[in-house]
């Protein structure tokens, strides 16, 4: 018999693992890897964010604080929410969390029961339906199209809703696609969920990684009935370069909030205490370094589209946030796993194959990394293509 939980046996284990530790494998035995695996800044953590956590715990921060994070910064995270997305949250409905990764799945347990279904537009992050699996409900996979840029429209919204749905998961900037909802989609978007009477998951992590003349709209600050729907998460790990810090945070409706804080006080109870005293040095200290990082990827963003535009047998969708190119592979007949073990082994680049986001036929390639790194493995990409 097996005393593994009946609902794990349904999660998938990360299927980027495989990918990541054959990687490894090559580059420990002398190969040189050209990596578009990464899912994280290739920068450092700001030093006078760093500064504020040490002085914090030589200061005694050693201790337990309140569950949902101290006040000083839900304050901050409070006002960065008036001032920057001009959404008007009460400290009681805003919760500081152990990553927004973290965020999501504290939402998604106050809000999902055994029966519910949960709308996620595929191409998708990796974790979305294996936290709704988790909380025992169940994942809806909406199929988006490359020609609507791969964004999920109010008619096929509305059609994948069913007497059992009781959220969507929005992800704008999104991971894998670089997607950024405009304000207009936006609206029709929450036009449905206030007529139907469906939650919305907002995963803003991205917010401020956007390009060109593209912006990001936060879904509740489009109306006091999206503010009503919506559970807005954002983090410290992307635009702070603190993934390893573990700061992620949520503001919701009260009863949702108040359900959030509830489970947080049973399970990890707050985040590290000293880690929270970067936070707030990250939101309230000089926010130039984030410029300097849009204009550093955008540099890169834009010498990846002038090349993979270039591939014949590749399509991409112009990324307009995030750090992502999804390249849908559709052309070579090879599934994704294929493909990636292939592109390692043969010419030593390593990516994300897209059936982790539910896209079997792409592969996420990540510019968080230096174009050195880029170039070269753009060469190398270019061959495999060519040659399949
Ligand atoms: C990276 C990422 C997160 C969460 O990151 P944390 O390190 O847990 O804060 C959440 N959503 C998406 C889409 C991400 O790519």
């Amino acid at each position: 018999m097996s005393f593994i939980a009946e609902k794990f046996g349904e999660i998938s284990p990360s299927q980027t693992l495989a990918i990541t530790a054959a990687a490894k494998k090559m580059r420990e035995e002398g190969k040189d890897i050209a990596s578009f695996g990464a899912g994280e800044p290739d920068l450092d953590t700001p030093q006078h964010i760093k500064d504020a956590a040490i002085e914090a715990l030589q200061n005694g921060a050693t201790k337990y604080t309140p569950a949902t994070g101290i006040p000083e910064l839900k304050e901050a995270i409070q006002e960065k929410f008036l001032l920057e997305n001009q959404i008007e949250y009460d400290i009681s409905q805003i919760s500081v969390n152990c990553g927004a990764k973290h965020s999501c799945y504290n939402a998604i347990l106050a809000t999902c029961d055994a029966e519910d279904e949960v709308i996620i537009p595929a191409p998708y992050w990796t974790s979305y339906p294996e936290m709704v699996r988790l909380a025992g409900a169940e994942p809806y996979i909406v199929e988006t199209k490359k020609e609507n840029g791969w964004k999920i429209t109010p008619e096929e919204f509305e059609d994948a809703i069913s007497g059992r749905t009781r959220m969507l998961i929005l992800n704008s900037p999104g991971n894998p696609t670089g997607a950024v909802y405009t304000k207009e989609e936006l609206e029709a978007l929450v036009g449905v969920a206030v007529s139907e009477d469906v939650l919305i998951l907002s995963d803003e992590i991205y917010e401020k990684l956007v390009y060109g003349d593209t912006k990001h709209v936060s879904v509740a600050a489009l109306s006091e009935e999206a503010k009503n729907l919506t559970i807005t998460i954002n983090g410290h790990s992307k635009v702070y370069a603190m993934t390893g810090w573990r700061l992620g945070y949520t503001a919701a409706p009260p009863e949702i909030a108040k359900a959030i804080s509830i489970i947080q006080s049973h399970t990890t109870s707050n985040p590290t205490s000293f880690a929270q005293y970067g936070g707030i040095a990250a939101l309230q200290g000089d926010q130039s370094m984030i410029s300097d990082m849009v204009d550093e990827y955008d540099m890169r963003r834009q010498y990846m589209m002038s090349r993979l535009q270039n591939i014949s047998n590749v399509d991409i969708v112009e990324p307009q946030g995030a750090f992502y190119f999804l390249v849908d592979t559709s052309k070579m007949g090879l599934n994704s796993m294929n493909l990636t073990e292939k592109l390692l082994s043969r010419y030593e680049v390593a990516a994300v194959p897209g059936i982790a986001f539910g896209h079997d036929h792409s592969i996420r390639l990540s510019y968080a990394t230096g174009l050195d790194i880029i170039k070269k493995g753009l060469d190398r990409f270019e061959e495999f293509c060519l040659a399949h």
